[in-house]
């Protein structure tokens, strides 16, 4: 039998959707990601990009406040060790995707700890086929799988990962590694910025390296990196080579001048990327319409509907403007209502 909705992603877009179909009787099934260290290299484990970041202060309904005791009434006994992570007030990136998990289990979201691979959309009900084999059939499908991390695409960088160079301070900021050692983060946006800060609380240093003379990020986090003692920006630079060995991973980085093409070499024990982000769309490729960074394309204004009738997109994957956590959840919410109107338009 064939499932009316099927929603492949698990960050606030997907999660947003299964809460909408759910209530509408539709019984979705969630592929939330599969828990493999490739996805673990990339970012793309379940629960998405906010799963990797810390405090969450843009999310409405979120104020500073202690939550430790709603968070232990309204998470599932196995996820509450998340309460005492959280050492702040207000919320985690964390905690607030196990409460949207946790929201869309309570009501009778089917949940499968699993990757969707492969894709038939050319007759319907459309079929799915998961990273473990497992085949699904659907009516109607919601992409909301997201993004992940950019890389320099230096070979270098390939060669340490793992061994300093990262993409996610949250994962692997901690590591004994990085104490009280210098660091580098690449990038110029907020994630640059609360990478860094992250990183100054166990770091000697932190340099954020960023290609122009201004930050992208927004007024309130570029003023954070200001004032944090323990940040130093070096304007117009770029990493053009990792440094290191196989005993001690990295040892520096090589810096040009985006001003006077000039190099110079500095000493850190880690690098860390935050340049952007590559929607996870590969899956996807010839199946439905994409833009050419390969996001995919909404087909028709204020609505989530794909190239494929019955296919909708919601979140990040199709979204290189606003890629809030907010804005993500809104469009899960459209695509669950533009799926629901849909099915029923077909009588399913
Ligand atoms: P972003 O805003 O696209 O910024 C990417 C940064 O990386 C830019 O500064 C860019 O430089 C730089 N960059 C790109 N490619 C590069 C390369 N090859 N070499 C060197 N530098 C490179 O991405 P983001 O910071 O990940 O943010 C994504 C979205 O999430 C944004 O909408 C942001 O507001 C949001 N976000 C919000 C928060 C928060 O509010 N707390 C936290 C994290 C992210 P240029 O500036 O020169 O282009």
């Amino acid at each position: 039998m064939a499932e009316h909705v099927v929603i492949v992603g698990s960050g606030p877009a997907g999660w947003t959707a299964a809460i909408y179909a759910s209530r509408a009787n539709l019984n979705p099934v969630v592929f939330e990601g599969a828990i493999t260290e490739d996805n673990r290299l990339q970012g793309t484990l379940p629960l998405g990009q906010l799963a990797l970041t810390t405090e969450v202060e843009n999310y409405p309904g979120f104020p500073a406040g202690d939550l430790s005791g709603f968070l232990k009434s309204s998470l599932a006994e196995e996820h509450q060790w998340l309460v005492d992570l959280h050492q702040k007030e207000g919320c985690s990136g964390p905690e607030l995707m196990y409460l949207m998990r946790q929201q869309a289990l309570n009501f009778g979201t089917k949940v499968i700890t699993d990757d969707i691979v492969e894709v038939d959309f050319d007759n319907r009900p459309f079929k799915l086929r998961s990273l473990g084999g497992q085949e699904v059939e659907a009516h109607s499908v919601i992409i909301s799988t997201g993004a992940r991390a950019n890389y320099l695409g230096l070979e270098s960088e390939e060669r340490f990962k793992n061994q300093g160079v990262s993409a996610c301070a949250i994962c692997d900021g901690a590591l004994p590694r990085f104490r009280n050692k210098p660091l580098v983060v690449v990038g110029g946006g907020d994630s640059a910025v609360e990478e860094s800060d992250y990183l100054s609380k166990f770091a000697s240093t932190v340099y954020l390296v960023h290609r122009r003379d201004e930050l992208r990020a927004s007024k309130i986090m570029a003023q954070r990196a200001k004032d944090n003692p323990k940040i130093e920006i070096l304007w117009n630079s770029t990493v053009d080579e990792i440094l290191g060995n196989d005993n001690d991973g990295v040892t520096g980085v090589r810096l040009k001048s985006a001003v006077d093409d000039s190099t110079r070499e500095q000493e850190v024990s880690g690098a860390f990327m935050a340049i952007g982000h590559t929607p996870n769309t590969i899956f996807l490729e010839g199946k439905l319409e994409m833009t050419p960074k390969k996001f995919l394309k909404w087909t028709v204004p204020f609505r989530t509907n794909t190239s494929v009738e019955g296919v909708f997109a919601a979140g990040d994957v199709a979204d290189d403007y606003y890629k809030q956590a907010v804005t993500a959840a809104g469009t899960g919410c459209m695509a669950a209502l533009d799926a629901e109107r849909w099915l029923a338009a077909k009588g399913l």
